[in-house]
């Protein structure tokens, strides 16, 4: 089966607002083998969130996903009505969100939430699902999974919130799971151990994971491939050693650049002059042109996302180093 768990092409979604139209996401394409780990990675408002959101189907006015295709497992998503999206959601594809509140219902204690996740999908017994969650909250780490099906969301500390989180989202198997800065708000230690399990259970269930963060650090021992936003645009793919290794993007280059490497902690951080540019007003060619030390007259114009190694692409007019595949 070499269908991949998610194939993007040309996603695009705006905001409508009153400055005008915003073009959060704009042309995405992104591809995810099944099992596989993707990283997307970008500072804070390039998009990576709105991606997310609409992959799942849960962007809300002004906001509209107004072109590209989506298609998981090969079928195409993008477009369902409101009722056969949320069959899909859940089944095929689910979000771990940066604050587990955004799954969790305050109100209701996790083995109920658990099992009306999997009763959303399935009709099983109370028994089986309840042995189905009991399962889950296993295979994510929770200590006396038992106790803590019983739990409200309140009783739990912030690191077993977000592993209950996780273990609905993989509660009903689905082909992909997007992961939006799960561990950003939980210490290293707590952040290490949740990384490690989910590469494990995606790794066990086949369960194909886009991992979106800020962190550079993060991406570089849990992903195979990544992709780096800015500005709602994809500026460079490839496998992440290479991305990490041998950036061709001026803006990978500054964002690895203005991050410690692991264990580094004397190295000069240089942080990316200027600002993340407002989507209300950007260049009208490469977004990232005003803080870039290689601009020439040339960036007027929106590079192409160009392949000049094996797997690794950028959009960008003055490559760092580009060698020519072999
Ligand atoms: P990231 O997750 O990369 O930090 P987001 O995907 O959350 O960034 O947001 C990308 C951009 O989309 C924001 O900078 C903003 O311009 C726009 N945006 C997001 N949500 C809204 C909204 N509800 N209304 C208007 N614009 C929005
Ligand atoms: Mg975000």
């Amino acid at each position: 089966m070499n269908t991949p768990a998610l194939e993007v092409q040309n996603l695009e979604t705006h905001f409508f607002t009153k400055a005008g139209v915003l073009r959060a996401v704009d042309k995405v394409s992104l591809t995810v083998p099944r099992g596989a780990i993707m990283g997307l990675v970008g500072e804070s408002g390039s998009g990576k969130s709105v991606t997310g959101f609409s992959l799942l189907g849960l962007v809300d006015p002004p906001g509209r996903v107004v072109g590209g295709t989506i298609r998981i497992a090969g079928e195409e998503v993008q477009g369902l009505e409101a009722r056969a999206m949320r069959s899909v959601r859940g089944r095929k594809i689910a979000m771990i969100f940066q604050d587990p509140m955004m799954t969790l219902n305050p109100v209701l204690r996790v083995d109920t939430q658990m099992t009306e996740a999997i009763h959303a999908h399935e009709r099983t017994s109370r028994r089986a699902a309840r042995a189905r969650a009991l399962d889950a909250l296993e295979k994510v780490g929770i200590p006396a999974a038992k106790e803590r099906l019983k739990a409200y969301p309140h009783q739990l500390s912030g690191g077993m919130r977000q592993r209950v989180a996780i273990a609905i989202a993989l509660l009903n198997r689905p082909d992909v799971i997007i992961a939006d800065e799960p561990t950003t708000a939980l210490d290293v230690t707590i952040q290490a151990q949740i990384l490690n399990e989910v590469r494990g259970l995606a790794r066990d269930f086949g369960t194909s994971l886009v991992w979106i963060t800020h962190d550079m650090s993060v991406v570089a021992g849990l992903v195979e491939t990544m992709s780096v936003m800015y500005a709602g645009r994809i500026v460079e793919t490839g496998p992440v050693d290479d991305v990490l290794d041998r950036p061709l993007h001026p803006y990978t280059r500054g964002l690895l650049d203005s991050v410690p490497e692991i264990g580094e902690t004397r190295r000069r951080l240089s942080p990316i002059p200027g600002m993340t540019p407002s989507l209300a007003n950007l260049p009208s060619g490469c977004a990232f042109a005003p803080r870039c030390g290689h601009a020439t007259p040339i960036c007027g114009a929106v590079p192409d996302l160009v392949a000049y190694r094996a797997g690794q692409s950028a959009r960008c007019h003055h490559v760092l180093a580009p060698r020519v595949a072999a």
